[in-house]
């Protein structure tokens, strides 16, 4: 028995929970006897590829297989899941690491930075709602929950006390440094942050998030939403990333207004996979909410502690407040690391730092200074995508394909639909 093997034992573990991500950042996976550890550290644990969104393996031959390699380093017991541990995996197929595997290519992007002796740091911020469903719909799971700015309100926290604490210590006992939780500033929308680590830890962590998240609300009789933008006259939900960049403990500062340039030059194109919703755009837009402000960028720009840009500066840092939390982790920060590097090695200029109110300077202002507007729609943002061979390289061509094939036939679907907007605004109009 393997030292690994004995630990996770004497902590009272029967089964491994092996977890990966597919192309739309949905967790998935499988249970495998603990005895069996050897095998997911090995070969992988085995899945149908095709079965899996996004990989476009065939349903015949060597290449139908897909492998969940399980990376030791992160395996930890569940504690709303008494006896099992998860562990994530890497994506294998015919015995080489998988191009179309979320992880695996941002393992492509974190190489790319220590070819240059370069790490990132993300810190992850997740906002969500605590929805139920009703007979017409769905609403905040919360029927209590209805100031006009409800920010930071204390009136709601304590009756979602029993989801938050065991949320907070489930994170805590699975390794994570909690540091807060709010409510947000939509009606059942709360975001809870957890310490900054290293790119490819922080993912797995958001992944670790969404797992507890969902199985903790449903045991609280409520749904947890990582939609954009459920409620069209409330702020939606972002998954700001505060970002640095280091070079053996220090800050690698020479070129951070470079890669921020980076990320401003193919924002549209990032857009794609930051915001890969027909919902994202209902948030990315500048508008009056119920709150007062949605608080989501429109405009490509960057500012000093500018919460209306799509950048904001901070000492040290940057925040990039253009994902949503409907983003796959893996796929932003290895599209933004592509997007920043090209920034640094065309030494692009990011433009002078805005440190206006973006939501309400004019358009016609904005484009006379040069700040440029976010694709305002998925079929939009899907463009720009197949048009930047920068963003497109970062995912390869086998992910790059699926994803544009994927998200179109998404796109189609949305606009083919008639719903009941539609109806009630055409049906007796005429
Ligand atoms: N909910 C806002 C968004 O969609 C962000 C609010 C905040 O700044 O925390 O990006
Ligand atoms: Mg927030």
């Amino acid at each position: 028995m393997t030292e690994l093997q004995e630990r996770l034992r004497a902590a009272g573990v029967h089964s491994l929970l092996v977890q990966f991500a597919d192309v739309h950042g949905a967790a998935k996976g499988k249970l495998v006897p603990l005895a069996h550890l050897a095998d997911v550290l090995g070969t992988g644990a085995g899945f149908a590829g095709p079965s899996i969104w996004g990989t476009g393996l065939p349903r015949t031959g060597p290449r139908s297989e897909y492998y969940a390699r399980g990376d030791a380093a992160t395996a930890l017991p569940l504690p709303w899941m008494p006896g099992v541990a998860r562990i994530v995996g890497d994506g294998f197929v015919d015995g080489a690491p998988f191009e179309g595997c979320p992880r695996q290519v941002l393992r492509r992007a974190v190489a790319r930075l220590a070819e240059r002796g370069w790490t990132m740091r993300t810190g992850i911020e997740p906002e969500f709602f605590l929805l139920k469903r009703t007979e017409g719909g769905w609403a905040p799971a919360d029927d209590a929950d209805r100031l006009d700015k409800p920010s930071y309100d204390l009136k709601s926290l304590p009756r979602q006390a029993g989801f938050l604490h065991a949320l907070r210590a489930a994170l805590e006992a699975a390794g994570l440094d909690v540091l807060q939780l709010d409510h947000e500033d939509a009606h059942g929308q709360y975001e809870v942050n957890f310490a900054h680590d290293e790119a490819l830890a922080s993912a797995d962590h958001l992944m670790l998030f969404k797992l507890a998240a969902h199985a903790l609300a449903e045991a609280h009789g409520m749904v947890f939403s990582m939609m954009p933008k459920p409620f069209a006259n409330q702020p939606g939900s972002g998954l700001h990333f505060h970002v640095s960049l280091w070079q053996g403990g220090q800050p690698v500062d020479a070129v951070a207004k470079h890669f921020i340039a980076g990320v401003l030059a193919h924002a549209p194109a990032l857009c794609a996979i930051a915001a890969p919703t027909v919902n994202s755009y209902k948030r990315l837009t500048v508008g009056e909410s119920l709150s007062g402000t949605t608080w989501a960028p429109a405009s490509i720009a960057h500012g000093p502690n500018n919460r209306t840009a799509l950048v904001r500066t901070l000492p040290g840092r940057f925040e990039w407040r253009l994902p949503d939390a409907s983003a796959n982790p893996y796929l932003a920060t290895a599209a933004l690391i592509a997007a920043g590097l090209d920034g640094v090695d065309r030494r692009l200029d990011p433009g002078e730092a805005v440190h206006d109110d973006l939501f309400v300077m004019p358009q016609a202002e904005q484009r006379a200074r040069g700040i440029g507007l976010l694709p305002q729609s998925l079929a939009e943002a899907l463009d720009a995508l197949a048009a930047d061979a920068v963003v497109r390289g970062a995912l390869g061509e086998t992910l790059a394909a699926e994803f544009l094939r994927l998200k179109r036939a998404e796109w189609t679907e949305y606009a083919r639909h008639v719903g009941p907007w539609e109806l009630d605004r055409y049906a007796a109009a005429f």
